[in-house]
Parts: structure tokens; sequence; C-alpha cells
């Protein structure tokens, strides 16, 4: 497997790197995946990327095979896919897919409102089945 170019840091550029900073326990400077207009898969621990990997464990949605770990989250009639190497803070690809529209990296402003989908349709309902069978779930219509 080729490893992928790495690029020196670039200046946090979504709004959750920027507000989230620089931990000091962080080995390496934040590379943001939305220095562009859409995902880049040169980036390491861009907070938006976080935020949507963690939103797709909270449902239930994300799994780990060998060394590849790989979430979803729904989006309103289509789901945002995203996978990186083990619990690392490098994300290899994130990919929008619907039923009628041909897969693409998602620019920021998709990720956003999937994020805002999940935490209004899905994860309450997540939190209100607790105690039900696990990954068992259905959509929620608005
Ligand atoms: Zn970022």
């Amino acid at each position: 497997m080729d490893r992928p170019t790495i690029s020196p840091p670039t200046a946090p550029s979504c709004p959750r790197c920027i507000g989230a900073g620089q931990p000091h326990y962080f080995a390496s400077a934040r590379r943001c995946a939305f220095a562009g207009d859409v995902f880049s898969p040169d980036n390491w621990n861009c907070e938006t990327v976080n935020t949507l990997r963690d939103t797709a464990e909270q449902l239930g949605f994300k799994a780990r095979d060998e060394d590849v770990s790989f979430g979803f989250i729904p989006a309103g009639a289509r789901y945002i896919a995203v996978t990186w190497y083990k619990e690392r803070g490098r994300t290899s690809e994130m990919l929008v897919m619907g039923d009628d529209e041909t897969p693409h990296r998602p620019t920021l402003t998709e990720i956003d409102e999937a994020i805002a989908w999940a935490s209004k349709f899905w994860i309450p309902r997540i939190v209100r089945d607790a105690g039900a069978v696990p990954g068992v779930t259905e959509g929620c219509e608005p």
C-alpha cells in the first residue's frame, strides 16, 4: 500500500479546528481536512472530521476490521461514509453517497448539515431507544 504524501502543517481552516486550537499533547500540528473546497485526505486530527467520526461511533455506525475503521452517518436521504487507519488521527477517505447521486468527497457545508441532521433526528432516537436491540435503528422523518 502506498503511503500518503504528508504535507507540512497548515493553518486551521474549518471553524471546529480554529475553535479547538492545538492541544499541548498533540505530537504534530493539526492539518485541517477542509483547507480546500472539499475533503482532503491530507489531514491529521481535523476537528470536523473527528466530530463526524465520533458521531458515527455514538450512533453505533462504526466498525473496525483488522487495521481499518469505517463509519457512516445518515445525512437526510444520503450518507457520509468515512474510513481511517486504526484509531489514528488521519482520515483516509470520506464520501457522500445517496440513491440518486454520484459519490463525491463532501464540502464542509455538507458535513455541517450531516452532523446537524444526525444530532437532530438520530442521536435523540438512539438515546430514547437505549436498552433496545443494539444496532437496530430506523430512520426518523423530520
Ligand atoms: Zn478542520
